[in-house]
């Protein structure tokens, strides 16, 4: 079910477009990332959208990744960026909401 899930065109595109954003709107991104609210749970889903990073794996259980400790990409330690990414996110992990949210009223 999850494999289906990604063959969604639009999580293709959410990698090309958080990195357009990080690069060529960076007050957009400053801005929404100062609205944003919440934290991290680890749950792993924005390592797995379109495709499972390379990166990313289980440790005890936990989702990781083999590279936190030395580089992150603004597309990983900025995620989400928007209400958007919320929402490609949600495709791969339904059950589970991310630790970041937007109010209603932004
Ligand atoms: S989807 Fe949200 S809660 Fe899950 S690992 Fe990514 S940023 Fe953290």
């Amino acid at each position: 079910m999850e494999r289906l899930r990604r063959l969604q065109p639009k999580l293709f595109w959410g990698t090309p477009r958080r990195l357009w954003l990080n690069v060529f709107r960076p007050g957009y991104v400053r801005a929404s990332l100062a609205r944003r609210q919440g934290e991290c749970r680890r749950c792993g889903a924005c390592c797995r959208l379109a495709w499972r990073c390379h990166f990313f794996y289980h440790n005890k259980e936990m989702p990781a990744c083999r590279l936190y400790r030395w580089y992150r990409s603004w597309n990983c330690s900025r995620f989400p960026l928007d209400r958007r990414d919320l929402a490609d996110r949600d495709l791969i992990m339904p059950d589970q909401p991310c630790g970041y949210f937007w109010q209603d009223d932004d």
